[in-house]
């Protein structure tokens, strides 16, 4: 019992009231869908284990003490901000400073946007009298409230506004495999509560990825494109294939040289909020050499002739051309 009492941070005896209370601050903050802290589930399940055995165990005390109803403190604004991630940063997880910039009472002005003057001055709008020109004949100056001099002006430092801006910078842990439009909630980082005791809002961010130069998110499946030699496609083989964790080397089949896709289950974007992780898709994408030296050109030259036997099996579209126009079932070697 007394280990129930410590968790929700209260000393024995209290009221039930104050469990409840205790109880509640805390689901708030430890509560698995608004805490991405992966502790946090555990954490709140062990918190509500004791809170349910605090309060059937006070159910007695309850009937005795009769408590005057506590006001619920009005809580702050939620706090809505943009936070932009590399798809690298997006993928492993990271911490990312926020700037949160907040609206304070000028420290100049203590807030009421005026500064006095140590002499009083004449008016600049009335010119002291008091009274100024307008459509209707003369009116009641507003700048000095028609006494003619001014013994304060607008504060220099607010303009008058009595608010200026300061921040700070919170370090935000960003769980991964979150994605555009997913939103992370830090809890108690928003405005705060315009009652002193009241609790703050939550900083809710709200996330966008940034286009990478190699990736392209489809769902949680990650594509690329992988130049690869067509040859290499002909014959099958190992390629090696970047991925967001790091280079790993795919088998090729052997197969035609036609573009083709090559889909590794679970190597794409992690899973996040109960969905599967996706796939690697690479798109291979065949490249016929260039320019090739002598020695290159032999060996293809080889391969040419060889096919060219093989037409029938290998290159039927050739060979079926060659058979209705030249009148033959294969063309000799050209070379
Ligand atoms: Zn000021
Ligand atoms: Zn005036």
């Amino acid at each position: 019992m007394n280990d129930a009492y410590s968790l929700l941070g209260l000393s024995p005896g209290v009221s039930r009231q104050d469990v409840k209370r205790a109880f509640r601050r805390l689901a708030m903050h430890w509560h698995p869908d608004r805490n991405p802290d992966p502790a946090a589930q555990d954490h709140f399940r062990a918190l509500r284990a004791a809170y349910e055995n605090l309060i059937a165990g006070q159910q007695d005390v309850e009937e005795i003490v009769q408590e005057a109803p506590q006001p619920q403190r009005p809580r702050g604004a939620d706090r809505r901000q943009d936070l932009a991630l590399d798809l690298e940063e997006a993928f492993l997880g990271c911490e990312k400073p926020v700037r949160l910039a907040r609206d304070i009472d000028c420290e100049a002005c203590g807030g009421s946007g005026e500064e006095h003057l140590t002499h009083s001055r004449l008016c600049e709008h009335c010119h002291g009298s008091g009274r100024v020109r307008a459509k209707g004949g003369l009116q009641h100056c507003e700048a000095c409230d028609g006494r003619g001099y001014r013994t304060r002006r607008p504060c220099s430092t607010c303009l008058g506004s009595g608010r200026t801006q300061a921040g700070r910078t919170l370090a935000v842990k960003v769980p991964p495999g979150l994605l555009t439009g997913d939103e992370l909630r830090i809890v108690r980082e928003g405005e705060p509560s315009p009652e002193a005791e009241g609790e703050p809002g939550d900083l809710r961010l709200r996330i966008s990825l940034n286009t990478h130069a190699l990736y392209r998110l489809d769902g949680r499946d990650l594509r690329l494109v992988r130049p690869v030699s067509a040859l290499r496609l002909l014959s099958g083989g190992e390629l090696t294939v970047p991925t967001l964790a790091g280079p790993v080397v795919v088998h090729i089949e052997a197969g035609s040289a036609a573009p083709r896709e090559l889909r590794i289950e679970n190597a794409g974007y992690p899973s996040g909020r109960g969905q599967p992780a996706g796939a690697l898709v690479v798109e291979l994408q065949p490249m016929l050499p260039e320019d090739c030296d002598p020695q290159l050109r032999r060996l293809i030259a080889e391969l040419d002739a060889e096919l060219s036997r093989k037409s029938a099996r290998y290159l039927p579209e050739l060979a079926r051309w060659e058979a209705s126009w030249l009148g033959r079932k294969s063309a000799s070697p050209r070379r």
